[in-house]
């Protein structure tokens, strides 16, 4: 076994499962060959994507250097982006797949498809998603009354703990302007222009948010969502 650092310069595929990866790292570049990484199934397949830095362990007993396991040390920002998509995709077609029959809002879902397969998806379209699959799913976050009481005059948020809260439920306090921002980007439409509000700014924790939500709400996840592990 030889561990082995570096960024994955090159991806050539090598048979229907397979791909040959060449790495550079800080001493030469290195041609490994990825047995199986083309299957859904693949707990290596993250590894594979261009561009990305990563630690891996190679088998060195046979003529050519096999991938053993590895993890992800750093994506590109298009990288990054991908692989969200791509998650944020399988979970909407498994969610839809489970809910096809039920009265579901096929032209939300169908603009959904189209603005998520679009190359200029941008994170807050993908954000914009998680939410919608949270209000397909029934579970809507109410945005006009404190989750614990109904009181219309909510002075908090907690995604976590569900939506805006009342001064009598929470201690926390926002401001009234960043309360109307949220309110406004949990009402707008997928194709409507948002501002995220500051208390979304941190965007990789809230979709890791989003989907630890979906998960409990709706059982809904994909195979190799321990990949997450590595990027959030
Ligand atoms: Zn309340």
């Amino acid at each position: 076994m030889k561990e082995l650092t570096g960024f994955v310069i090159q991806l050539s595929d090598y048979s229907n499962s397979d791909l040959i990866m060449n790495i550079l790292t800080e001493n030469g570049s290195e041609t490994i060959s990825c047995k199986g990484v083309k299957k859904i199934s693949s707990k290596n397949k993250s590894l594979c994507q261009l561009y990305s830095k990563i630690n891996i362990e190679v088998d060195d007993k046979s003529k050519y250097l096999i991938l053993r396991q590895g993890t992800i040390l750093k994506f590109p920002e298009l990288a990054y982006k991908s692989l969200v998509t791509n998650y944020v995709l399988g979970v909407f077609t498994n969610f839809l797949m489970e809910n096809i029959k039920n009265n579901l809002d096929f032209e939300k879902a169908y603009l959904s498809l189209e603005q998520l397969t679009n190359q200029e998806s941008d994170i807050i379209t993908l954000i914009k998603v998680l939410f919608l699959i949270l209000s397909l799913s029934g579970n809507q976050i109410n945005v006009e009354a404190c989750v614990s009481c109904g009181s219309s005059k909510v002075s908090s948020f907690s995604l976590s703990e569900g939506g805006f809260y009342c001064s009598n439920c929470s201690l926390e306090r926002l401001e009234k302007a960043e309360l109307q921002k949220i309110r406004r980007f949990l009402k707008s439409d997928l194709l409507s222009e948002s501002e995220l509000p500051h208390s979304f700014l941190n965007t990789s924790k809230l979709v890791k948010d989003l989907f630890e939500i979906i998960k409990e709400q709706t059982g809904i996840t994909i195979r190799n969502s321990n990949l997450f592990k590595d990027i959030f």
